[in-house]
Formats: C-alpha cells, structure tokens, sequence
C-alpha cells in the first residue's frame, strides 16, 4: 500500500481526479474548448431561422398576430415564439392574437426563458399568458454554467414551479429517443451563421421568397436577452444555444453528461491516459518512450473533439492535469538524478546503471583497471577524468556497447548482448587485447591489464547483479585472470566448492588425484629429454575435472601449497626413476602464480629436496601468469633463491601475458615455454611463424631454451626443427600419461635408440 502510494503515477493520478471532481480544473477544460472550438468551427444547418423583434418598437399583440400571420403564410413546419405574451386589455387585439396562434394548430409553441445561466427559479422565467396561448406547449431555455460562467449544459426537463418542462433544443431536434439527464450544445456551431431576419424585413417582403418555408421558425426578442460567454466565439445570443442545442441532439450519440459519465466527464481521457503513462514508464528504450508521450498528448488533445463530434462529451483536464504534472516531475527527477548520477569523470556512475531493470538477453559487464591508483597518483588531478574517458572509449569501441558506466577504484560497467558463454569468454578475451596498447594521457604513457566480472543471472535485479559482477571483477583481479563470471548454475557448485578442502586431502590420499607426465622432445639429442607433470583429478562422482578448474578451487580453498608440494614429491620420484633408466631426463613441475611470492616457498622446498636428497638440476618449475603475482620483488627473492639452489625456472604460456617480455627482462630464467596459441598455427600462418622464429632468436640471444608447446603434427614438430627450436612437447610427440606408461616407453626407447619418435610416444 505504502508502495502504491509512494508511486509519481498514481499521486499524479489521484490529484488530477479529485481536481476533475470538485471542478477546480474547469478553466483547463474552457481553455481547451474555446481554442477547439475555434479550429472546428462550421455553419449552422439552414433548417431553423430565427426572425428577431426589433427592440426599438414596442410589440403589441395586435403587431404579433400580424406577425404570426405573416409567418403563416411562409408555411414554417413549426414556430417557436420567444417573446413577451402577455394580455394587453384590448379585447380585440388580444382575441387577433389568440386566433393567430390557434390557426397553427400544433405548429406552434413557447419558450420559457431564464435570463442568466445557472438561475432555474420560477421567478427568473418568462411565461407566456395562457389567457393568449391556451394549451399551446411550452419549452424552456436555460443553461447551468461552469466556474467561468461558460454555459455548458441543461438538461432534457426541468421541474420549474412544480411542473415539468422539456428543453427548446430537445424541441427543436424533434424530441429524439435518447433521453438522458443533460446534454451539452455542439459550440462548434458558429452562432454567426444562424439564419435570422428581423420581423421588419419579413412584414416588408425583404427576404429571399421560400426562405421560411418547410423551416423552423424561432421568434425572439433580440434585445430582451444578455449575450453569454460561448465556447469558441466569444459572446452569443441565447437562441445560439438553444440551436447548438439541437445540433447535439441530433447527434448519433446522446452521452452528453447523462449515462455513466454524469459528473465524471474527465474520466474517460484520464483512464487512457493512466495506461498510456503506465506503459511509457515501463518502456527503457528513450525513443519509443517519447513517441509513447507523443501518443498520449494526441490523444488528450483529440479524443474530446474527436468523440464531442458524435455526441459523447467528454474533457480533457484531469488528464491534460496528470499529463503536464507527471512529465514535469519527471523531468525534474531526471535532471537532479543527472547530477547524483554523474560520476567526476563526466560518464554517469553506476548508480545510473542500477536505475530500472536489465532488459531480458543482457549480461552485466564490470572491467577492472589493476593498479588503477597508483595510475591516478602520477597524473595531475586535472587528467583523472580525461584517463577514465579514455578507457571507457576503448571498452565502448571493443564492446560496441554505447553506454559505459564508471564507478569508482578504476571500475567500468556496461551491459552486453548475452552470447553463449565460451563466445563472451572470447570476446572479453579481445577487449582485454585492446589494452595491450599503452593509454597517452597529456605527456604520460601507461600500460594497463584490465579483468572482467560477468554476471549472467537474468532476471535479478540490476543492483543485485551489478554487486555481483563487481565481485567477480574484484576475484579475477585478485587470481589475475580475465573474467571471473557469476552464473545461478554455479550456485550449485556452492557446496562442492565449501567442502574442497576435506576433498583435496581425500583425493590426494585415495589416488583420485593424480600427475599425467607428458614427454618433452630434444632436437638436438633427438629424443626424450625430459617431461612435465600435470595433474589430473578423477573425481569418483563428478568424473575428470579440468585441472585449470580445480587449481583454481584450490587456490581460492587455500589448499594449492598442499598441492604443489605433493606434486613436487611426486615429480622428484619420477625424475629419480627416470634418471635412473638412461641419460639425463629433466623433470618440469608447474608452480601458481599465488605461491611464488610465499615467503615459506623457499624453506618448503628446500626441505623437501634435502630430505629427498635430489639434484635439483633435474627439475624445472615453470611460472606463468605473473600479473597476478601481488608482491613482486618477494616473487623475485623465491625464483632467485630456487635458481641459486639449482632448480630451472622456465617462463610459461610465453606470449600471452601482456607482461612477458618485462617478466623476462626481470626475472632469472632458463627457459621460455612458447604458447601453443601460436605454435600450433606457425604452418599455416606466415605471421605467427615470423613470431615464433623472432621469439627463437631472442630467447637464444638471452641464452634461453625455448620449449614449443602443442605440436599435433609432423608439419609443425619439423618446421620447428628449422626454425632451431631447443624442445618441442604436444600430442604429437606424446600425450600426458600416467607414469608407468611413461617409463614403459622411455625404457623401451633407451633401449632402441634411433626408432622415430612417433612410433614410440604418439597415441598414447
Ligand atoms: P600448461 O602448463 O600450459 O599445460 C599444458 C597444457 O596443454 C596441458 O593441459 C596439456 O594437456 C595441454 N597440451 C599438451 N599438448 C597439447 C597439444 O598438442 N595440443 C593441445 N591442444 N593441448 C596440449 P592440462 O593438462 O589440461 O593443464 C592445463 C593447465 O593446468 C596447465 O597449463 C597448467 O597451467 C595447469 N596445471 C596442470 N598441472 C598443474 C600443477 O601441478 N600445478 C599448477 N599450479 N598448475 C597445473
Ligand atoms: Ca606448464
Ligand atoms: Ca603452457
């Protein structure tokens, strides 16, 4: 209720209707006829004439049974006289008179006038003296007035001194069917047009021969009478409204103010117009809401005329009311919601984007600038908002999404066409490539990384779903990923996610959890050097999980050092049994990027290889996504201490991260493991081929071993060879196996050197 009440519409609406009741918005509505009635003005039909006494002669009835038989012989149908009957004491004239009116028979009646509108007492009318008429009918004439004193309607009978009488208008449109309480003239009658003579011209012959005949004749004493306000056209004689009248009357429609519309005239246009308003609120999309107010203003302007045209009456002012109220309020909400929703930048804040709901087939995109502070701090304060415009023309350009949103701590945000997901993955993916360009902001240059959180949980709230996507913004800028996404499927991993920890230990424990070796090839030794231990998960219910999916798990559950140690014991087993069967063979681990800056990385392993008593030159830790690495120069110290220890350090997925060749000039390595993002297209693509050679000279110019990685066929694994290639590791050569099917093959290789590679490890 609270909530109903608290709606702009239906305030608006409530107002406008107790306006429309109590009449206070009555000058709306005469405003709106007079300029209505101007523009549709037309000519009265010629079927009544009204013949006017001059004032300036005094009537006797002598004169008015000599004008009665004058009219007689025009052969009027019927005659209606407006004028003061009264007996003047001269029997003669007075029996002339009455023998005049008797010789119309039923032709003939009288008005009853009340001089001013809204004045029904007996005392205000005029009545003819029955000592004249007899029984001839009598009709009144007389209008209840609005607050501006507009006359504006009368209704079918009057009781007036304790008698019923009909209106003149319903008399003159021949005492129609319809039969209502009231009736409103069509003031689109111009009373200029109405036929008149004066009653001089007609006792003279001055008039067009026939003008009267088959007519209906109206008499009345044109000076006796007040003008009156006349929507449209100024001032008229009452007679023009008395034909205005009968235009109405004869109208298909009847409504008038009887029916179901007695005293609510305002209500039809104020309902299409809730409706029209309801709709155009709920609609998102700028132009469709305005054509929708366009709409919704014709109509409120139209519909009166439009259905006052075939007798309906109806106003426009509550709505017209509830129609200007609610659009300036709108307005004005916008406009202090404009500078709420403004962010110093100038783009609007997220705030904005919170507005209204997500329309259906949307995704939430948050991007997050890493180091977005320490951005700021070497910029003068005058560039901050040049640096956000800037980004956002970026991610406006890569998304093609128009509007983009800035929250503050380097967050952008905008809504995106939801693709199937692996699509959107990649699309991302691209945006991020964007940044790899460095940002030109007056004289300073800066290279961004950008993270996404996604959220693609339609039908949420937009606030809900913005939290949401800051959330995972805010975890893949934590793990250095590209996108963290929120999907309500994931919901349900919820639980399976809360109970890893117990799950690692348990998998560890029960063999579920296991490392797939995957053999490396020397080119120049031409064979089996060395492999790299990858581990796999074989989840007794949920099956093989993806390891990149489960290091991820373990890291978030913390359990990654668990891990990675067990991996390293694992591995310095294998390289000692592998050693142990033939020629040096090099064993490459894999460390997160969340352990290489742990300070207790370098005792850990350090106390496993002592108790272990290995040489570490046996084994390789490969390192990748540095990014994400939090602490640096702690990252350095580790990987310097393991290298001085013995261990390889091999940089991984070289070329992806946008920081590997600043990685490479930072830190100490041995090797770099190519991608096999452009290793597997080196034959086909002559540009990936001229990076990868180009890559091969830099790493051997730095005196690095270059590992290619993904090689599937025997067209790339030979044209590394070309390009000098150290190592080269892929389905080809061997996929990740367990171990004894490792060693298996190894020992049968020592033992017949020189067999091809392929015949040995493929297919395994
Ligand atoms: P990575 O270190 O880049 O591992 C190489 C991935 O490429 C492996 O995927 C491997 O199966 C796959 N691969 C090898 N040859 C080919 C080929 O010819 N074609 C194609 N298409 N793929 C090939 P896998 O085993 O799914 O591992 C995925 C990632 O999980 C690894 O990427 C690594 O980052 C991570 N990972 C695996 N084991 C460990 C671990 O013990 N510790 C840590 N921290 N991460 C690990
Ligand atoms: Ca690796
Ligand atoms: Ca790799």
């Amino acid at each position: 209720m609270r909530r109903l009440f608290g709606n702009l519409l239906v305030n608006v609406l409530l107002l406008a209707f107790v306006g429309g009741w109590l009449g206070v918005l009555a000058p709306i509505s005469a405003g709106y006829w007079n300029v209505a009635y101007k523009i549709i003005s037309r000519d009265a039909s010629n079927s009544t004439v009204v013949v006017t006494l001059g004032d300036d002669v005094t009537w006797t009835t002598g004169d008015q049974a000599r004008l009665l038989r004058q009219l007689r012989r025009q052969m009027p149908t019927r005659v209606f006289v407006d004028a003061n009957i009264v007996a003047s004491g001269n029997a003669n004239e007075d029996s002339e008179l009455r023998e005049a009116v008797d010789s119309f028979g039923k032709d003939i009646g009288f008005v009853a006038r009340s001089g001013k509108p809204d004045h029904w007492d007996e005392s205000a009318f005029r009545f003819p003296a029955r000592s004249i008429i007899g029984d001839a009918p009598v009709f009144f004439s007389a209008w209840n007035a609005n607050f501006l004193y507009y006359p504006e309607s009368s209704p079918f009978v009057a009781r007036i001194g304790g008698r019923d009488y009909k209106s003149l208008s319903f008399a003159l449109a021949g005492e129609p069917d319809k039969f209502e309480h009231q009736f409103t003239p069509d003031f689109s009658i111009s009373p200029d047009s109405i036929v008149t003579i004066s009653a001089t011209d007609l006792a003279s012959g001055r008039f067009a021969p026939g003008l009267l005949t088959g007519r209906t004749v109206i008499v009345v004493e044109s000076g006796r009478n007040q003008p009156m306000n006349y929507f449209g056209h100024g001032m008229a004689q009452p007679y023009a409204f008395d034909v205005a009248g009968e235009a109405a009357l004869r109208k298909p429609f009847g409504i008038m103010f009887g029916g179901p519309l007695y005293g609510v005239p305002f209500l039809p246009v104020l309902v299409l117009t809730a409706f029209g308003l309801l709709i155009a609120q709920r609609e998102r999309r700028n132009r469709r809401r305005y054509l929708l107010y366009f709409a919704n203003l014709l109509c409120i302007l139209v519909l009166p005329i439009a259905l006052g045209l075939i007798g309906i009456f109806v106003t426009p002012d509550a709505a017209a009311t509830a129609f200007a109220l609610f659009l300036a309020i709108r307005l004005w909400q916008k406009r202090t919601r404009r500078i709420q929703q403004t962010s110093a930048s100038g783009l609007p804040n997220l705030l904005a984007l919170t507005e209204g709901a997500v329309p259906v087939g949307q995704d939430m995109v948050v991007t997050v600038v890493a180091r977005w502070e320490e951005i700021l701090a070497t910029l003068p304060k005058a560039l901050h908002g040049e640096l956000a415009q800037q980004i956002a023309r970026r991610l406006s350009i890569g998304s093609g999404c128009s509007d983009i949103y800035h929250g503050d701590g380097g967050h952008f945000a905008w809504l995106d066409e939801a693709r199937p997901l692996e699509t959107q993955l990649n699309h991302l993916e691209g945006l991020r490539a964007l940044f790899s360009a460095p940002l030109q902001i007056g004289d300073h240059t800066f290279d961004t990384n950008i993270h996404f959180g996604l959220d693609r949980n339609e039908g949420l709230d937009a606030l809900t779903r913005l939290n949401s996507a800051l959330a995972s913004a805010a975890e893949a800028l934590k793990n250095g990923r590209t996108v963290e996404y929120f999907e309500a499927s994931r919901l349900a991993e919820a639980p399976w996610e809360l109970s890893l920890h117990a799950r690692i230990d348990e998998g560890l424990r029960n063999g579920d959890i296991w490392l797939a070796y995957q053999p490396q090839w020397d080119y120049r030794e031409n064979r089996i050097s060395g492999a790299e231990a990858l581990i796999r998960w074989n989840h007794p219910t949920r099956g093989p999980i993806q390891p990149d999916a489960f290091i991820l798990q373990a890291e978030r559950a913390g359990r990654i050092d668990t891990l990675t140690y067990w991996v390293l014991e694992q591995a310095i087993s294998a390289a000692e049994t592998m050693n142990a069967l033939g020629p040096h063979f090099q064993m490459s681990i894999n460390l997160s990027a969340q352990m290489v800056d742990k300070p207790s990385l370098v005792s850990s392993v350090s106390e496993i290889v002592r108790r272990r008593g290995i040489d570490c030159r046996l084994l390789t830790i490969e390192v990748t996504e540095t990014s994400s690495v939090h602490n640096r120069p702690a990252a350095r110290h580790n990987l310097g201490q393991l290298r001085a220890m013995g261990f390889r350090l091999s940089i991984d997925d070289f070329g992806t991260g946008e920081a590997s060749l600043s990685y490479l000039a930072e830190l100490p390595s041995d090797e770099l493991k190519l991608d096999k993002r452009f290793v597997s297209a080196i034959t086909t693509s002559d540009r990936n081929r001229k990076i990868v050679s180009s890559t091969i000279g830099l790493a051997h110019a730095l005196g690095q071993v270059v590992v290619a990685e993904g090689i599937e066929d025997i067209a790339t694994f030979n044209l590394l060879r070309e390009l000098e290639c150290d190592h080269g590791q892929g389905y080809f050569i061997g996929r990740p196996q367990p171990f004894p099917q490792l060693r298996e093959h190894y020992s049968g290789m020592v033992e017949q050197r020189g067999r091809s590679v392929s015949d040995t490890f493929r297919g395994c």
